[in-house]
Order: structure tokens, then C-alpha cells, then sequence
């Protein structure tokens, strides 16, 4: 049969976490002679075309929402929210770019072969379904996160009655159990976001298939969940970081960001290891937090580089901490190239919340993870990082709950088994062996590179 010339719509949600690996995509995408068209806003036009500027990728620009109670204006990206309590207003307010979206579509001038959408943009189903285009959706999550959460809302009455902590065996996967905890607000009927997720959820069960940064090797039973039952079939077509192909940075230190350079002296340093410390892009972390992290590190005696987002005064004040630990570890308060981070050969554990784009990126570098979890599905992933997958080890928290406080002690701990222990040892020689089968993955006839082609054979055929 012959097939039609393969123009794809992307659409990521406004978050960096949920853009980065959409810019990989695109970059897969155009590798097969895709035509790619991508949308986003205002603000966040400049990060995309700078990140996609050596590709023919086109770049659509709608208009995001103005007016939103206190969201300021300008600010069209989640990282940049004043607060995470504003993340349902900023959210459910994304649909009031509908129009504006079907205008765009309309003016294309090349067929759609099919669109990817984020799963926060429910509301692109209606239009997908308008111009007769077949909506994937993008969740950014694993096939273990998204089957978990599936499977919740299916049973709506699992953790009726249940305390945070108790532990539930999830129906269908009798070895798994779960805690309300670890599930986020996907277990409380009552909160404003219930609702929203379940419009979200039926949106994604009527659409044609998920597209997910994952590799059938890592999660083979969740990743069959998706392809035998009655539910929309999820093409792991991951990790998408692997896409960019990484220029070895020229080794003029004048050109490298300081941190690469300081990397580069604790390697020359015998190989002294380095944990890297770094909560994602949007994470808010309470200054008593960030105090124990500061005592954990210092006494642990440990090399660090600890990226901390947000504003300085989060940080605390100025208590001399940076100036006693300068012979063991920077605090980097810029945006990172995170990957570049962790390929260094200096770096030999990270100290991670889990983002699953984090997680990917860790596994890649062959990087062991000391799983601290702080919202979201991120529980749900420490949980994959250390029971499942096994390339890691969990923080240790004061109550024993999965997002408990997290004191000093502890930490020091956690950070010297895992730079410096047996257990630590172990989970290094794991990550290695998954390392190597995501780049297996994405090789030319790897299952992720089958993948990708598969589904596009499917939809250039049917369109
Ligand atoms: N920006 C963005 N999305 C937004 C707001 C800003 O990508 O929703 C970009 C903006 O184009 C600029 C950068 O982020 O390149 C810095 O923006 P801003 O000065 O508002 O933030 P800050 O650097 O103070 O965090
Ligand atoms: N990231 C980065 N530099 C930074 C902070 C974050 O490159 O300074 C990237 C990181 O490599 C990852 C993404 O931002 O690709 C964060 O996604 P993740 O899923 O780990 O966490 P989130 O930010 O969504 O919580």
C-alpha cells in the first residue's frame, strides 16, 4: 500500500520536564523524514527554537490565556509559576487555546499523519477528532506510572477506608502493593484535580494510542498491560534523551560552564566521585529541608554538585555553608545541562526525585539513584527505581512514609552506602546493564527504533 508523506503535530504541556523529551521526538521524527509541526506559546517560544534550531522543525506560536486569578502575566510555564498551587488554574485554563489551536490545523497546508499531545491536554481529542487526525498521547511517565495509575481508576474504592501508609495490593499485579501516599491525589475523590485527571483519563482512553519515553525491555509486563487489553496501546519508543546526539564539548575549559570545569579537576583528582544532587524543575523544597540537605552533605564528607532551582531564598541565608564545603562541593543555582552532568565521568550517584525524565537520564548514564520523591508520580518511580528495576536505593525519611522528612543523619547515611558501600556497589553494577539496553533500544533495530517505525506504518497507511 502506498503510504502518505508523514507530517506530524506536536503539543507539549508548558513544563520543561514534559517539553524536553517532546524537542527529542521531533528530533526521531525528522530523522524518518518527517515534516514536524510544533506548537507552544509566547514564552515559551524561545527555549523551543533555540533548542531546535539546527532542524527544519516548524514552529507554531498560539496564544496562551491572559487573565488567569493569580497566575502574572507573561508567565506560561509551570517552573515559572509564583506557587505549585496554582498548577490547577494554570492547567485547566490551557483548553482556552482550543480555537486558537483548530485555526492552526485549519491553515495547514500538508495532511496530518497524526498529532501527539500531552496528556494534560484532554481538550485536543475534540480537535483531533474534528479534522479527522489520530490524537497519541504524551504522559511523560512510565508504563509502571501509568498502568498504576489506570488500574486506581478503575477501582475507585481501594483505598476507601485505608490510612495513608497501609499498604493495598493493586488488582491484576497481585506481587505489587501500593500506599494512598504514593498515588498521588489519584486516590482522593474529593480534591479539585480528581475530577480534572478523570476527563483527562477518559480523553486518553478514547484516543488512539500512547506514545511513551520507556523501552519494552525495562517494563515488559506493563508495557504488555498496555498492548493486550482494552486499553489504548502505548508505543515505547524511549529513552528520547538518547535522540540528541551529543557533541563532545570542546576541551577548552574556557568554554565549559564552571561546574564542567570543576568536574573535570575532581576527575584529575584521582577520580574522586561525585554525587550529583538535583530535584527537577520545578520542585519546592521548605528551608527546614534544605537545612538538613546542607548538614547531611557537609558531614557525610562526600564530593558534591547540588543544583538548586528556584529563587536564593529558599536556599536560607548566607551561613557559610557554600564557603566550608568549597573543597568537596559546589552549589549551582543556573539551569544545567543535566545530561552532560551525568555522563561525567566524575559523577557516580544521584541524589534524584525521580522526575522519570531524570530517572531515564541516570539510567543512560549508567548513574545509581538515592530515590527521594517529592510530589506527583514521583513515589511511584522511586518505588520502580528501587524494588522493581533495582538501580537504586531509597532516602531514609523520619516517619518511614514515602515523602517524610528527611534529617541529616539519614541523609549522611544514605549518601555514604551509596557513594562508598556494598549495597551502593550493587546498584552501580545494575544501572550499567539497563544502561546498555536503552542504548540497545534505540539502535537501528532495537525495539524502541521498531517501535517508532511501527507506528508510523500504521497511521501512514490508514491516513
Ligand atoms: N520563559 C519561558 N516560559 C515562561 C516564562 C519565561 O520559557 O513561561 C523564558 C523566557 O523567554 C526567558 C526565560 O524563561 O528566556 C527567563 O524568563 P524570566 O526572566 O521570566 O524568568 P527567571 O529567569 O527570572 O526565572
Ligand atoms: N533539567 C536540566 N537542567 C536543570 C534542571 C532540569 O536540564 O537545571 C532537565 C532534566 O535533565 C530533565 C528535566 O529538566 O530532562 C526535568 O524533568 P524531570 O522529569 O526529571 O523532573 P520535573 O522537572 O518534571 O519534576
Amino acid at each position: 500500500m502506498a503510504s502518505t508523506p508523514l507530517h506530524v503535530l506536536l503539543f507539549p504541556f508548558m513544563a520543561k520536564g514534559h517539553t524536553i523529551p517532546i524537542l527529542d521526538l521531533a528530533r526521531l521524527l525528522l530523522r524518518r523524514n518527517a515534516t514536524v509541526t510544533l506548537f507552544t506559546t509566547p514564552a515559551n517560544r524561545q527555549y523551543v527554537s533555540a533548542s531546535l534550531s539546527d532542524t527544519p522543525t516548524t514552529i507554531i506560536t498560539l496564544p496562551f490565556p491572559d487573565n488567569i486569578p493569580g497566575i502574572p502575566s507573561g508567565v506560561e510555564s509551570v517552573d515559572k509559576l509564583p506557587s505549585s498551587s496554582l498548577f490547577y488554574s494554570f492547567v485547566s485554563s490551557t483548553k482556552l487555546m482550543k480555537s486558537h489551536f483548530e485555526q492552526a490545523i485549519q491553515a495547514l497546508e500538508t495532511p496530518v499523519t497524526f498529532m501527539v499531545t500531552d496528556g494534560f491536554f484532554g481538550w485536543t481529542l475534540d480537535s483531533a477528532n474534528i479534522f479527522n487526525i489520530p490524537r497519541l498521547v504524551y504522559y511523560g511517565m512510565s508504563n509502571f506510572a501509568i498502568t498504576m495509575f489506570r488500574v486506581i481508576s478503575l477501582n475507585p474504592h481501594l483505598f476507601d477506608g485505608k490510612t495513608d501508609t497501609d499498604l493495598v495490593t493493586v488488582p491484576e499485579f497481585p506481587w505489587m502493593t501500593a500506599t494512598r501516599l504514593e498515588c498521588d491525589d489519584a486516590t482522593d475523590r474529593d480534591s479539585p484535580l480528581f475530577k480534572w485527571r478523570m476527563e483527562q483519563v477518559v480523553a486518553t482512553i478514547k484516543s488512539y494510542g500512547l506514545v511513551t519515553n520507556s523501552f519494552f525491555e525495562l517494563e515488559p509486563v506493563y508495557a504488555e498491560y498496555w498492548n493486550s487489553n482494552s486499553a489504548p496501546k502505548s508505543w515505547s519508543v524511549g529513552p528520547l534523551c538518547l535522540a540528541q546526539e551529543r557533541i563532545k564539548k570542546e576541551s577548552l575549559s574556557d568554554q565549559k560552564p564552571s561546574w564542567m570545569v570543576w568536574l573535570d579537576k575532581k576527575l584529575l583528582e584521582l577520580g574522586v566521585p561525585v554525587l550529583y544532587v538535583a530535584f527537577g524543575s520545578q520542585a519546592d523544597i521548605c528551608i527546614n529541608q534544605i537545612e538538613e540537605i546542607k548538614l547531611g552533605l557537609e558531614r557525610s564528607e562526600v564530593n558534591f554538585l547540588w543544583v538548586v532551582r528556584r529563587s536564593e531564598e529558599s536556599f536560607g541565608p548566607d551561613d557559610g555553608f557554600e564557603e566550608r564545603v568549597k573543597e568537596k562541593g559546589i552549589v549551582v543555582r543556573e539551569w544545567v545541562d543535566q545530561r552532560e552532568i551525568l555522563e561525567h565521568e566524575s559523577v557516580k550517584g544521584f541524589v534524584s526525585h525521580c522526575g522519570w525524565n531524570s530517572v531515564l537520564e541516570s539510567i543512560c548514564a549508567g548513574v545509581p539513584i538515592l530515590a527521594w520523591p517529592l510530589a506527583a508520580e514521583q513515589p511511584l518511580n522511586a518505588k520502580f527505581v528501587v524494588e522493581e528495576m533495582k538501580i537504586g536505593m531509597r532516602v531514609e525519611t523520619c516517619d518511614g512514609s514515602v515523602k517524610g522528612f528527611v534529617k541529616w543523619e539519614g541523609l549522611k547515611k544514605n549518601v555514604k552506602e551509596l557513594m562508598e558501600g556494598v549495597k551502593g556497589k550493587e546498584v552501580r553494577k545494575k544501572v550499567k546493564e539497563i544502561s546498555d539496553a536503552a542504548v540497545e533500544a534505540v539502535k537501528e533495530g532495537g525495539s524502541s527504533w521498531r517501535t517508532l517505525n511501527e507506528l508510523i506504518v500504521e497511521l501512514q497507511t490508514k491516513s
